[in-house]
């Protein structure tokens, strides 16, 4: 393998690391870092390392994995094999959090890596990987400790994003790319941050304070009325982990959230830009809402797997996350589909169908019964699709059925 990494700008690089380890981790002075990566990513390993000690880091263990070495299993390993996975590592990771450690994730992977392998062979190791992994996992989804995640521009990433260009352009653009959504192409990148995360919170602060009961989507294609759940919570940009610690778990991030009604969606929703799902593209879904629950579906492309999405519980026909994200941003500046969830949620106002993150609810101590009772939806699955565009109008409905424009032509209809 080679690193082609003179194609990525350096002090760029040092950027992304900076804003990682001061806003996205906002790691403490003796805290210690897990950190994983593929191999591929080691240039932006070393400079988070650096920024981790001179932040005071007392302790940084990057765990590095590799492409090569994941299908090497896939072409020669034998089948009983799959059903096993390092639980050993995990478990000494979550002991790592509850002493106190961070956490930091680089992504970069080939989104296709797994694309044409033994189906029963990716099946039974994801299964066994999300049983291990649970032990460490807990603490990251129920945020019990400060945590990160951020992007590098892998090379197998970087030439589904850009086929039509020469390997080392494709990365020199997907790096390019990736700055210019994490809000580091220029100088002052952690005082930008510190700014954006104050304009998310001051939107979900807005949406708080106006208590919607529900919220009505129109535009081509599109006239659907999302409830809210009762007691929900608008949240966006930093949040506080339970260690204490104020961090901003995803770099880049444009969303302002929270958990709508699972029995409470009328209408009907066109996608604004094609799913990444699974190595699927799914483009032009269609789909009719009642009672909170798909009633009926189509996509141009990509409908099987859309539908055997839908299929996996009762749950993954509702809604667990409504993201409200403006039009125009770095994100959907770049006018890139990322086949990365990380980016493209965050390029467009979204519906999440499946499970709800506990964490939206004015109270944060919900029971996952209380969480149900308030409307909160539960399932195996949680995944992002965009509905907002330039042609998108959201109005928020209060409980005594006053309208109040959220968004006009998929910009802030409030300054
Ligand atoms: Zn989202
Ligand atoms: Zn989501």
């Amino acid at each position: 393998m080679t690193f082609t990494t003179h194609t990525i700008d350096r002090e760029k690089l040092k950027r992304l690391a900076d804003v990682a380890v001061k806003v996205g981790l906002n790691l403490q002075p003796g805290q210690e870092l897990v950190m994983t990566a593929p191999v591929e990513a080691l240039p932006l390993v070393r400079e988070i390392t650096e920024a981790a000690y001179e932040a005071g880091a007392s302790l940084v263990t990057p765990l590095l994995s590799d492409d090569e070495v994941t299908l090497a299993r896939y072409r020669s390993g034998t089948s009983d094999g799959f059903d096993t996975a390092p639980g050993w590592l995990y478990e000494g990771m979550a002991q790592a959090f509850e002493k106190g450690a961070a956490r930091l994730a680089i992504k970069g992977d080939d989104p296709a890596l797994l694309a044409g392998r033994n189906p029963d062979h990716v099946g039974r190791a994801a299964k066994a990987m999300s049983a291990a992994s649970r032990p460490a996992l807990n603490h990251i989804a129920n945020f019990r400790i400060n945590w990160n995640i951020v992007s590098w521009p892998g090379l197998a990433w970087a030439r589904q994003v850009f086929p039509h260009l020469a390997p080392e352009a494709a990365q020199a653009a997907l790096a390019d790319a990736i700055f210019k959504a994490s809000r580091v192409d220029q100088g002052g990148a952690v005082e930008a941050w510190r700014a954006h995360n104050a304009t998310l919170a001051e939107r979900a602060a807005w949406l708080n304070g106006n208590r919607f009961d529900a919220l009505h989507y129109t535009g081509p294609g599109t006239d659907l009325t999302i409830g809210l759940a009762d007691g929900h919570a608008w949240v966006g940009g930093e949040t506080e982990a339970r260690n204490g610690v104020i961090c901003t778990p995803n770099i880049p991030t444009e969303e302002v959230f929270t958990t709508p009604h699972a029995e409470r969606a009328d209408g009907y929703v066109r996608a604004t830009k094609p799913l990444s799902y699974q190595g699927t593209l799914i483009e032009e879904i269609e789909v009719r809402f009642e009672g909170g629950r798909i009633t009926e579906a189509r996509a141009a492309s990509g409908e099987n797997v859309f539908r055997t999405l839908l299929d996996n519980d009762e749950g993954a026909r509702r809604l667990g996350e409504v993201a409200l994200v403006p039009h125009r941003s770095p994100i959907s500046d770049t006018g890139l589909l990322f086949y990365n969830t990380l980016f493209d949620e965050n390029a467009a106002s979204h519906i999440a169908l499946g499970q709800c993150y506990a964490e939206c609810f004015e109270d944060k101590t919900l029971s996952k019964e209380e969480v149900a009772q308030r409307g909160g939806n539960s399932s195996i699955i949680h995944v992002d699709w965009m509905i907002g565009s330039a042609e998108i109008d959201i109005d928020g409905i209060t409980a005594d059925g006053t309208r109040v424009p959220v968004m006009r032509s998929g910009g802030w209809a409030q300054g």
